[in-house]
């Protein structure tokens, strides 16, 4: 399995209760204050599962990194 795979199994196989406190739980510029990430894609660093779409407010670029690593 590619890396990218890995961190997409990864991300759908998190229980959808904690994938919806992340999606949720985003900081953004645009307000200073959390935001909902929407249009996302999930790509690995670092054996790091990362979310990188778009503030639900304003548009701006929003990402964040997974806590726990894949593997
Ligand atoms: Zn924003």
């Amino acid at each position: 399995m590619s890396w990218n795979d890995k961190a997409k199994t990864y991300w759908d196989n998190t229980p959808k209760e904690i994938q919806f406190k992340i999606i949720n739980n985003m900081f953004c510029m645009c307000t200073k204050e959390n935001t909902t990430i929407i249009d996302y894609i999930v790509f690995p660093e670092n054996k790091h599962a990362v979310l990188r779409g778009k503030c639900i407010k304003r548009g701006n670029n929003v990402e964040r990194m997974l806590d726990e690593p894949f593997e």
